[in-house]
């Protein structure tokens, strides 16, 4: 349902109805540079490492050369840029995006097995760009390059990233001029709960459908892949491993007529955030502008704007300059996930409302009989309802499951919600940081933990090295986290017979990292490579980024050690705002 190919001359900022995507082109840009391509990603897309050096991959992915259409022949595979919307900061906006993202070409990765959609983002104006340029800015497109490849690196689902090309000509403005730059990006989809919402605000119940169904065929892996119906009773008995939270079955059977497909579909969008969100309140990670056309239905981390990695554990912290409510602060990202898988449910309503009637011609073609209206709609809300428990059920066992691996334990307690607090609450009161703190866990043996004054010592390593920044008094402080490590010291013993540290503090680096792509990091790459012209730089820290688990990287050992310990003073829990 694409609207026709449009030449450039004629693509103004307008309304696309009936269509999810619009066939444009990038504008080429002059003498591009290729600052850095990820090698994990050329791996995993399973592109020849030595492909980079030929030209065509430059030319490819600046956008100057469209590798699957023949210009003479006017055939092939042209780009396209995608129809969606959005509730930003709450509100209905209305049409927004793809205003500066266009996809290439899919790609069947001979390595991972998987389809991706290969798409530009900075590569100009297409017919969603309302009143702005197209364009992204080097600062914006680093920063994404880097994340998206560090968050996968730690194992949290997110979009990818394989090149950034610097447009050398092409001045942006923003706050002030700033240079421009491509970053190529990849994912198994791109479309939003953005997608459905401005198809749901059209009317537009044909494509909905479609839509529907091209994601549960083609991009979640087939209706069969969907998890089974909801068993009756609690739910959350089961939570603590996720990936059985809810039994398989099948799609016949008893209480078919109350949950449907498009029903297993919607509750496998929500399992998949709810992980992804788990992930990220795990790895102190936040999005910073979590509106519905920044949230996946594949529960990819995407979108990168005013993101950032905790510094000092704070839950209130928000990296989003603007974000006056906290609405995107850390401690608000689960609730408002779940806020967005609402307004999706809101759009599959009929859908999944409509039980076993959903594949009536009749209800295909006209709508719900208002007979039946009423019914639909209060079923609606017991499946959205339910799926909102099981995203609670799901984000729990999740997060349980990094907590477990992080405190380097085995099995999860019960009592183990406890002691995640307790080591986040002592984090927060003593103004620690949160990443930094998790490594530096697992790097002593439980011997030198055993009595309280080795105990208060080994807290002082937890401390910043200036010092402690919060009011309270050192004393205390080293009490304070002292008390908390023999809590911990017990429980380990709980899991691992004495004398297993080695393995056990090996178990912990493998999911601990020493790097962190914080803000302050990307700043002073971003100036490195914009104003000093290094370009060495942005592959170390790619090699950081990409191996963020290594003790060393054998690249600059002072260089590395400095990015990996304490954020300067100055740049503790920075803010950007939207501009990008
Ligand atoms: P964001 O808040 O960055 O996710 O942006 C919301 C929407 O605004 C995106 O989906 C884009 O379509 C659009 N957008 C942002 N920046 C630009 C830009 N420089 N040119 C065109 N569209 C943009
Ligand atoms: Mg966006
Ligand atoms: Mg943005």
């Amino acid at each position: 349902a694409a609207s026709h190919r449009a030449p450039r001359d004629s693509l103004g900022p307008r309304l696309v109805k009936e269509a999810s995507y619009t066939f444009v082109r990038p504008v080429p840009i002059e003498q591009p540079e290729l600052l850095a391509v990820s090698p994990r990603a050329l791996q995993d897309l399973g592109i020849d490492p030595s492909e980079p050096s030929n030209p065509d991959f430059l030319a490819t992915v600046a956008g100057n050369q469209i590798l699957t259409w023949d210009e003479e022949k006017e055939e092939g595979i042209y780009p396209w840029a995608q129809c969606y919307g959005g509730y930003q900061f709450g509100q209905w906006a209305g049409q927004l995006g793809d205003g500066r993202a266009i996809s290439l070409f899919e790609i069947n990765s001979p390595t991972t097995g998987i389809r991706y959609e290969l798409q530009l983002k900075g590569a100009g104006k297409t017919p969603y760009s309302r009143f702005a340029d197209g364009k992204a800015v080097l600062r914006s497109s680093l920063r994404e390059f880097v994340v998206s490849e560090a968050l996968n690196a730690l194992g949290i689902p997110t979009t990818r990233a394989l090149s950034l090309v610097l447009a050398p000509n092409s001045h942006v403005r923003r706050e002030t001029m700033e240079p421009g730059a491509i970053c190529s990006r990849f994912a198994q989809s791109w479309i939003r709960i953005g997608t459905f919402d401005i198809l749901r605000a059209r009317g537009d119940r044909k494509l909905l459908r479609r839509t529907a169904e091209y994601v549960a065929e083609e991009v979640v892996g087939g209706w069969e892949n969907l998890p089974g119906k909801l068993p009756p009773g609690d739910i959350s008995v089961t939570a603590a491993t996720p990936e059985r939270a809810v039994p398989k079955d099948e799609l016949q059977g008893e209480g078919k007529e109350q949950e449907n497909r498009f029903a297993r579909l919607y509750r496998e969008i929500v399992r998949r955030n709810a992980r992804t969100v788990a992930a990220w309140q795990a790895y102190g990670f936040m999005n910073g502008v979590l509106n519905t056309d920044n949230t996946s239905i594949m529960g990819l981390s995407m979108d990168y704007g005013p993101f950032a990695f905790m510094d000092n554990f704070d839950r209130s912290y928000t990296p989003n300059h603007d974000d006056h409510m906290l609405r995107y602060s850390y401690k608000n990202q689960t609730s408002i996930i779940w806020w967005n898988l609402v307004r999706l449910g809101e759009s599959f309503g009929e859908l999944i409302g409509a039980g076993d009637r959903c594949d009536d011609e009749e209800f295909i073609t006209e709508g719900v009989h208002k007979d039946f209206a009423a019914t639909l709609v209060e079923r609606a809300e017991t499946i959205i309802t339910a799926a909102g428990e099981e995203y609670q059920a799901v984000f729990k066992g999740e997060y349980r499951r990094i907590m477990t691996a992080r405190l380097g334990l085995k099995y999860f307690q019960p009592k183990d919600d406890k002691v995640y607090s307790d080591w986040l609450d002592t984090l927060e009161d003593l103004e620690l940081d949160f990443n930094q703190s998790f490594r530096k866990l697992g790097n002593f043996t439980l011997a030198e933990i055993d009595t309280e004054e080795k105990r208060k010592s080994i807290a002082g390593r937890f401390f910043h090295h200036e010092g402690l920044t919060c009011f309270t008094p050192e004393d205390e402080a080293r009490a304070r986290m002292a008390a908390w490590l023999e809590t911990w010291r017990t429980r380990v013993l709980g899991d691992w017979k004495e004398g297993h540290d080695a393995e056990r503090m090996e178990a912990m680096r493998k999911t601990n990292p020493k790097f962190i792509p914080k803000g302050w990091i990307l700043d002073e790459v971003i100036s490195r490579v914009e104003h000093k012209g290094e370009r060495d730089i942005l592959n170390n820290i790619m090699t950081l980024a990409l191996n963020p688990f290594e003790e060393s990287w054998s690249w600059n050992k002072e260089e590395e050690e400095r990015f990996c310990g304490d954020v300067p003073k100055t740049s503790r829990a920075m803010q950007c705002s939207c501009s990008s």
